[in-house]
């Protein structure tokens, strides 16, 4: 470390991680794993506070990033969903077993940075990124502010782990995230649920109270819930609070209930940047909208890609070749894991943006009475929602389904 003044201090480092979020903890592990020297950059005094997000992954995607992670990170473990229309028609879908589980964010994100820290990454607290360090067109590092420094960190590679505000890269004017298909996100806790089954969430499609995205109520096992909703228009609290007093089921489940935490987070249903790697950087989760477009899920779209950037970082590193055509395997590795069922969700988040509240109760009273609960027990894989949608196109059900909602959207 050599410091030149009192206020620029240059540290070097192999890879410059932008925030401890779980892609920002994950890219980093495996990069760290693979020997390379990481230190991460994290603006807030800890990992996973506040906690902007309910959590809710699937069991498979876990499995598929090979993370077994310890119970007390376990809130919930979820067998069934249950889909809202706008004037209330049913369609639950019930598997037998567990599919998607709750985490408790905080500690997912702590769990993460620990893992990292194990093999030898390095947490900076405290450190806001404030811009990227350019040379030549190429991110040779980052500059930091603390409460009584500017910091210069130089690298030879940086992995933007930023989130959804991609602040880094608008300032940079690089490609970033498509605002048109942003919503506003609310993440509530509540302090009871009532007349809820444990183990089963409860999705609302609704424009009139969620327009772009749902709302949901998540149960916990231990009583409380988290409840919250994606809206493109209006205080995303303004909505939850007219949703909770004017939709009959989710004021029957939160009566008498006290919303104990809110915090507001922006939501990003665009489908991945157009270009996820730079020279000098690649860029991964909610920065890149590794985030799927029908659900607004990211963390196990985030950590697919952090993965693979953490690895081709690593091996750049081993290699002593982060040159721009090698990173260039990072873009091509997730595009070849999710890049078809990315742009098949956008696709159906367009669809489903572009129906009415009457249009939303014809597709659950429809899906409802053809049984499609059955067909789309069959699809298993909620993440790879594209590959899963193209498995279920051969279930007669799912054809009828179609068909229907094709020829009624066009006449
Ligand atoms: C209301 C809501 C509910 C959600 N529910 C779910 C869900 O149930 N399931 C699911 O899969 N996904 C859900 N998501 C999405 C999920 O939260 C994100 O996809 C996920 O957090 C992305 O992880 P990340 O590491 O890319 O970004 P983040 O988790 O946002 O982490 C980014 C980190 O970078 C830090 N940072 C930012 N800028 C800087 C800077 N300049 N310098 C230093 N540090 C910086 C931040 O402090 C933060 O720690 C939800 C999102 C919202 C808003």
């Amino acid at each position: 470390m050599k410091v030149e003044n009192a206020n620029v201090i240059l540290v070097n480092s192999d890879t410059v991680v932008v925030g401890a979020g779980p892609t920002g903890s994950f890219s980093a592990l495996q990069a760290a794993k693979l020997g390379a020297e990481v230190c991460i950059c994290e603006e807030h005094t800890e990992s996973g506070t506040p906690p902007h997000c309910t959590g809710h992954i699937s069991l498979a995607g876990l499995k598929q990033l090979e993370l077994k992670l310890p119970k007390k990170i376990f809130e919930n473990e979820i067998k069934s969903a249950i889909f809202y229309s706008p004037s209330n028609y049913e369609f639950p879908v019930r598997f037998s077993t567990p599919v998607t589980c709750v985490v408790n964010r905080t500690l997912f994100d702590q769990y993460l940075r620990d893992k990292a820290v194990e093999v030898g990454v390095k947490i900076l607290y405290n450190r806001r990124v404030t811009s990227l360090l350019v040379k030549r067109n190429a991110v040779i590092g980052v500059e930091v502010k603390t409460s009584k420094t500017t910091e210069k960190l130089r690298s030879k590679l940086v992995i933007n782990a930023e989130g959804v505000s991609s602040t880094l890269l608008k300032r940079a004017n690089l490609p970033s995230l498509n605002s048109q298909m942003t919503v506003n996100g609310i993440e509530a806790e509540v302090d009871r649920i009532n007349d809820s089954e444990i183990d089963s969430v409860e999705v609302f499609l609704t424009r009139r109270f969620a327009p772009g995205l749902y709302a949901w109520i998540v149960p916990r096992k231990d009583g409380t819930a988290k409840i919250g909703l994606g809206t493109e228009r209006g205080h995303p609290l303004k909505c939850l609070r007219k949703f909770i007093s004017h939709n009959p089921i989710a004021r029957q489940r939160l009566k008498g209930s006290h919303i104990t935490q809110v915090v507001y987070h922006p939501i990003s249903l665009g489908g991945p940047i157009s270009q996820t790697v730079h020279k000098g950087m690649l860029i991964v989760g909610d920065a890149a909208s590794h985030v799927k477009p029908t659900t607004g899920g990211g963390i196990i779209m985030g950590l697919t890609a952090a993965k693979i950037a953490g690895k081709v970082a690593g091996l750049a590193i081993q290699e002593k070749n982060p040159d721009a055509q090698h990173l260039l395997l990072y873009e091509r590795l997730w595009k070849k894991k999710m890049g078809f069922d990315m742009t098949m969700m956008k696709h159906l988040r367009k669809f489903l943006n572009s129906f009415s509240d009457r249009k939303i109760d014809q597709l659950i009273s429809m899906s409802s009475q053809l049984k499609l609960d059955e067909s789309l027990k069959g699809a298993k894989d909620i993440d790879f929602q594209g590959s899963s949608l193209i498995r279920l196109i051969k279930h007669p059900r799912v054809i009828a389904m179609g068909l229907y909602m094709a020829l009624t959207h066009v006449f």
